[in-house]
């Protein structure tokens, strides 16, 4: 707009109303010609003297004249009155009629440059209006835009004053709060004058707008004439043409000369042709103007419309605030209580600042502590992780050393195997069948004291250990055993060297110790020995106490073992039970004695090489207190039958039997082995101890199974095909464990008093038969087939 302004000449905003703008077009042009008073009506000019030798040029010099309509008909339709042969009048006459047509055509000329001017003046007016007008448009948006601003700048206040109300009856603020809102509303109210002048602003506009409009209004009036006034000239000036063209016609009939009046005739014709282009491009300017003219107003009507809007926002806006004023008023009369209340939540949230310091103070310590403990826990974690990898490695460790713990055992086995392999290697070297010879101290009830020792010990390298000389009669004779014990030999010297075969009898092997000798020389005191005196247990305590620490032991290596022990005596070929719990009465004996006893005691042996003596007590036994009541037990039965019997225990085998079973659960191995151990009955002859009646019976039984023994024995060294054991009770009880597997020892006990020599050197001589003998090599019992709980005997 501003360009346009620029680009255009300066005009005063009154140039319409002074112009030509706002007279109408007959007054204008009286105006004008009563201004100049130089122009003259045509008539006028008719009725001058016009003389036919003027020329053109001296009507236009008498002043501007103007033609009515009329009049330009007129003088079209005037012909030349001379006479039809009078051609100097006519040319006369024809001449002063193109002049006057002259005249005519330039005032025609002259009219529509003034039509042509005004219609510009039009145009920059109507130009000038629209600038106003988009001018005055702007101004009322950019103020509809301000107002827009201002109102929703108020509602964002509005908004915000409602949050802080909101926020403010919890506190104490709220009086500040309504200050503000207060505040804000001034500032409304200010905004809604602000409104109510730009209302009134908008109001001037409009009305300038109306007056423009009026213009306008005026404008297209003027329009309209303009055209109605074109299209008279238009016919006019077609009326013209067809008139100069018969005037040409006639012209040309008449005299060539008259070309000059054509050429004039056809500039004319260019003139209208550029009128006619002229008179186009102002209808396209018009239809644009009429264009901009409804566009105008359809934005009129839009502001007209958004006007209203804002108008009924304001109102609303208006009623809005009305309504905050009263909940302002509340919320004061709300503030007034409040505050009484904040007075007393003031002293309450002094005492509560009082305790929350106190436990600020608490929560600094707490924090330290925590800090401190923290750290701990740090530290604590480092020596967990440092623990946990140590757990590792000895977890990893231990998981080795288990499995060389495995591989140990295993090897244990192995070696264990080996051990007994290499032990019973090393018993077969020895020989199956030995032979200890035992010489007890001399008792102080002994009668040869004073005599000379009949008991030597050679004491050569040779026989150093292993020989005993008997001098008897002054004969000197030697014997050599497997070892000789002197009379110094303690019972733990005695038991080392058979303690090998009791580990053989826990190997699965049969073992028989026997003590054998005459009465009084030492076989009791060696197998029992004096059980109050721990140093002079004999060799049966000791045997199984060696047997329950082994079998402990051996526990380790997978080994399970359950002893069973029995003791029995064989008096005058019969068998007692010294563990029953019905003692054998001195009836029940002769009863016994004549083979009328109710209990048979009756041996037999199983394919498996197990011998079982029917009625006889077997005792489980699993610990050495159990056995020396047992042993206690079977030592008062002998000590009956001895106080009864006259001496009884000497003249009666002493059988005690364990019976040993082992399982190994990780190898599935079982043994089964026995250990007897027998003191013997006295081995003195007949002779000797004079005995008669029952007590030669006795001698006589006695010497039966003792010689039975030994013929059992010399028979199995010669590896006879019949072994006689069944020609004693004894031989026949303890015949699986005598020969084929079994490994025998014979203890000879030796009384040093020089009134036993005789008996002495009897028992030397039938060890020392004993002793040349090899029973066989011995069979170790193994089996993996799980065995019968009650085990057999022997
Ligand atoms: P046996 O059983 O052969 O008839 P004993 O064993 O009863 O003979 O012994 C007779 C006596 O000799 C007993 O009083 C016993 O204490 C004692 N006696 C036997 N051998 C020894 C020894 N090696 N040391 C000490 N005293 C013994
Ligand atoms: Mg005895």
């Amino acid at each position: 707009m501003a360009s346009r302004n620029q680009n255009r000449p300066p005009r005063s905003p009154n140039a319409k109303k002074e112009g030509l703008g706002g007279i109408p077009f007959d007054k204008r042009r009286k105006v004008e010609t009563q201004g100049t008073g130089r122009r003259q009506a045509f008539s006028a000019v008719n009725k001058q003297d016009v003389t036919m030798n003027s020329d053109v040029g001296s009507i236009e010099e008498c002043g501007k004249v103007e033609f009515s309509k009329d009049e330009v008909l007129a003088l079209l339709s005037e012909r030349a009155k001379a006479g039809k042969f009078d051609t100097k009048a006519k040319i006369e006459q024809m001449t002063d009629i193109i002049k006057r047509l002259k005249v005519c055509v330039k005032w025609f000329q002259q009219t529509d440059e003034t039509h042509l001017q005004e219609k510009e003046s039009l145009k920059v007016s109507l130009e000038s209006a629209e600038q106003k007008y988009n001018i005055k448009e702007l101004e009322a948006r950019t103020k509809e835009e301000e107002l827009q601003a201002t109102i929703s700048n108020l509602k964002e206040n509005v908004v915000s004053l409602h949050e802080k109300l909101a926020k403010e009856e919890s506190s104490k603020q709220a009086r500040d709060a309504i200050e503000c809102h207060r505040r804000e509303k001034d500032s409304r109210v200010a905004a809604e004058k602000v409104q109510a002048s730009l209302g009134e602003e908008l109001d001037k506009v409009k009305e300038e707008k109306m007056a423009a409009k009026q213009k306008v209004a005026s404008l297209e009036d003027m329009y309209k004439r303009l055209q109605e006034y074109n299209t008279s000239l238009q016919q006019y000036n077609s009326k013209l043409q067809t008139d100069l063209e018969t005037v040409r016609a006639a012209l040309t009939r008449a005299e060539k000369e008259k070309s000059s009046i054509l050429e004039n005739l056809s500039t004319l014709r260019g003139h209208s042709k550029s009128l006619q282009d002229q008179l186009a491009s102002s209808r396209v300017l018009q239809d644009d103007a009429i264009k901009q003219k409804d566009s105008l107003l359809s934005e009129v009507t839009n502001i007209r419309n958004e006007l209203q809007q804002v108008r009924d926002d304001r109102d609303r806006q208006v009623v809005q605030s009305q309504k905050l004023a009263q909940e302002i008023g509340k919320y004061q009369e709300n503030v007034g209580k409040s505050s009484q209340e904040l007075d007393i939540l003031i002293a309450k949230s002094g005492s509560l600042e009082e305790t929350c310091s106190l436990q600020k103070e608490r929560i600094n310590m707490l924090e330290q502590q925590l800090a401190i403990a923290s750290e701990r826990q740090k530290m604590a974690d480092a020596s967990v992780s440092l623990t946990r990898t140590e757990f590792e490695e000895q977890k990893h460790l231990l998981c080795e050393l288990q499995d060389r713990l495995a591989d140990m055992e295993h090897q244990l086995c192995e070696a264990e195997l080996l051990r007994k392999k290499l032990h019973n290697t090393i018993l077969e070297l020895k020989g199956n069948i030995r032979v200890f010879c035992r010489v007890r101290p001399l008792l102080p009830d002994d009668g040869g004291r004073h005599e000379a020792t009949v008991i030597a010990y050679p004491t050569s390298t040779e026989a150093r250990g292993r020989g005993v000389d008997l001098v008897q009669s002054g004969n000197k004779h030697p014997f050599t055993f497997d070892k000789v014990f002197n009379h110094e030999a303690s019972q733990e010297e005695v038991f080392f060297e058979i303690s090998q075969l009791v580990q053989s009898a826990l190997d699965g092997y049969k073992v028989c110790i026997f003590a054998y000798g005459q009465t009084g020389s030492g076989k009791t005191y060696t197998m029992m020995g004096r059980p109050e005196t721990p140093e002079q247990k004999g060799l049966i305590p000791r045997s199984l106490e060696q047997i329950f620490q082994a079998s402990q032991s051996l526990g380790a290596q997978g080994w399970k073992y359950k002893m069973q022990v029995s003791m029995l005596e064989i008096y005058n070929e019969t068998i007692r039970d010294l563990l029953s719990t019905n003692r054998t009465t001195s009836m029940e004996l002769v009863r016994a004695d004549s083979g009328t006893s109710g209990k048979q005691y009756t041996i037999t042996h199983d394919v498996n090489g197990h011998t079982h003596v029917s009625d006889l007590t077997i005792f489980d036994v699993c610990s050495i207190g159990k056995i020396s009541s047992l042993l206690q037990q079977a030592a008062q039965s002998r000590s009956v039958g001895k106080t009864q019997m006259n001496e009884q225990s000497s003249r009666s085998h002493f059988v005690f039997t364990m019976r040993i079973s082992g399982v190994n659960e990780s190898t599935e191995q079982q043994v089964q082995g026995v250990l007897n151990l027998i003191d013997l009955a006295g081995s003195e002859r007949l002779s000797k101890s004079g005995a008669t009646g029952d007590r030669l019976k006795e001698t006589q039984a006695i010497n039966k199974s003792l010689s039975a023994l030994s013929d059992v024995i010399f028979a199995l060294a010669k590896k006879e095909d019949h072994v006689p054991f069944r020609n004693s009770k004894l031989t026949y009880l303890l015949q699986p464990c005598l020969g084929g597997d079994s490994k025998t020892l014979m203890f000879v006990n030796i009384s040093p008093d020089p009134s036993s020599a005789g008996e002495s050197l009897c028992s030397l001589r039938f060890a020392a038969r004993v002793n040349a003998c090899e029973i066989g090599i011995p069979r170790r019992q193994t089996s993996t087939k799980l065995l019968d709980s009650r085990l057999s005997y022997g």
